[in-house]
């Protein structure tokens, strides 16, 4: 079923889902089912499935010299969605970027989503590769998400890249989009940031996942704001818990969010590893709460393999 058709389903309910990150390599599928083994009881309808690019490391020759290598640290989505939709009975959503592929490799990647009955996609961009700095797209691939959701909506009319295919099967994706509460890091304002979203809804996009956030408040102004803008798709508040001390600056960092000053003092005053864990599981389950409370279709938590802490919440906030 639709991502859609699910939150239609719950008439105005609050769904949970959430998002697995592929194991690393020389790991096994059954890290993925460890994490969700425990939050099935949670009931959600789809589970969400990272995707990660390859990216460069030097290693060091015989000679002394360094050498630049292709390292894919973590397997593609479409094995691991199979397999957590045929264990659990739930659909799966890949993560589909433009980084790394070119139009014709995402094409292929639909081609085997759609013959494996896959028909929920999250269409991104893809963040720049480590060394590059910024966002180059593959030769032949896509520069924005809003060109991805372009081509997926496309094969949903039975359009291929192949104009040898007069009439193409038609697929029946329903595809997700990243929002940015706190604006896209690279956007010159908020306001750009949303032209671009909204391109992207007239585009085929059908609902949005957010970026973490730990404001609600942010969250709230944000669904305001797309809703001026005539942006009427379901807004899913995306979830993270902050459990460890060094996440006050790693996600700033790498999220570009910012952390409420009384959530910072809490972390620091608490006064080891475990009690700093609850902080941000108490914190996490308040911001659960309000937003379910305010008729969110879904809470989305990334569970970042610790199903332990997301269990926590989750069973406080169901
Ligand atoms: P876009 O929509 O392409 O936007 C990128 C920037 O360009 C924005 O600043 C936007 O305002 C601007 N823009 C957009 N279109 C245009 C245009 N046509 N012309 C000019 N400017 C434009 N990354 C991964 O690698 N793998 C994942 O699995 C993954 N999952 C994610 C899940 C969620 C819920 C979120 C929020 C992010 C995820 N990301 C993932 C990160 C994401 O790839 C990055 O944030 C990336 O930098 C932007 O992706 P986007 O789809 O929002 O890009």
């Amino acid at each position: 079923m639709k991502v859609t058709e699910y939150f239609e389903k719950a008439k105005g309910t609050t769904l949970m889902s959430f998002e697995v990150l592929p194991p690393l390599k020389g790991g096994s599928m059954q890290a993925i089912f460890d994490t969700l083994d425990p939050l099935m009881e949670f009931k959600p309808p789809f589970i969400d499935v990272t995707y990660h690019r390859e990216d460069f490391v030097y290693k060091k020759r015989t000679s002394g010299y360094y050498e630049k290598t292709a390292v894919r640290k973590r397997p593609g989505t479409i094995g691991i969605c199979a397999s957590i939709m045929h264990r659990y009975g739930v659909d799966a959503v890949p993560h589909l970027i433009c980084g790394g592929f070119t139009k014709e490799d995402t094409e292929n990647a639909l081609i085997d989503l759609n013959f494996l009955n896959i028909n929920n996609v999250l269409a991104l961009r893809g963040d720049a590769r480590k060394f590059e700095g910024k966002f180059i797209p593959e030769p032949e691939g896509h520069n924005y998400a809003i060109e991805l959701v372009k081509q997926v909506a496309d094969m949903n009319k039975g359009k291929y890249l192949d104009t040898g295919i007069a009439e193409g099967a038609k697929s029946d994706f329903c595809i997700g989009i990243a929002g940015y509460p706190e604006k896209h890091f690279e956007a010159p304002n908020v306001d750009y940031d949303l032209v671009w979203t909204k391109a992207k809804v007239d585009a085929g996009a059908d609902y949005i996942v957010t970026q973490m956030f730990f404001n609600n408040d942010k969250y709230f102004e944000y669904v305001d704001r797309c809703r001026a803008a005539g942006i009427n798709v379901p807004i899913v508040p995306g979830l993270k818990p902050i459990t460890k001390k060094y996440q006050l600056n790693s996600l700033p960092r790498l999220f570009y969010i910012d952390l409420p000053e009384i959530l910072v003092k809490e972390l620091e005053k608490a006064s080891n590893a475990e009690a700093r864990r609850q902080v941000g599981i108490e914190w996490s389950i308040q911001q659960s709460k309000e937003l379910k409370a305010s008729g969110v279709p879904c809470l989305h938590y990334y569970t970042m393999g610790d199903s332990d802490t997301i269990q926590q919440i989750a069973e406080a906030v169901l």
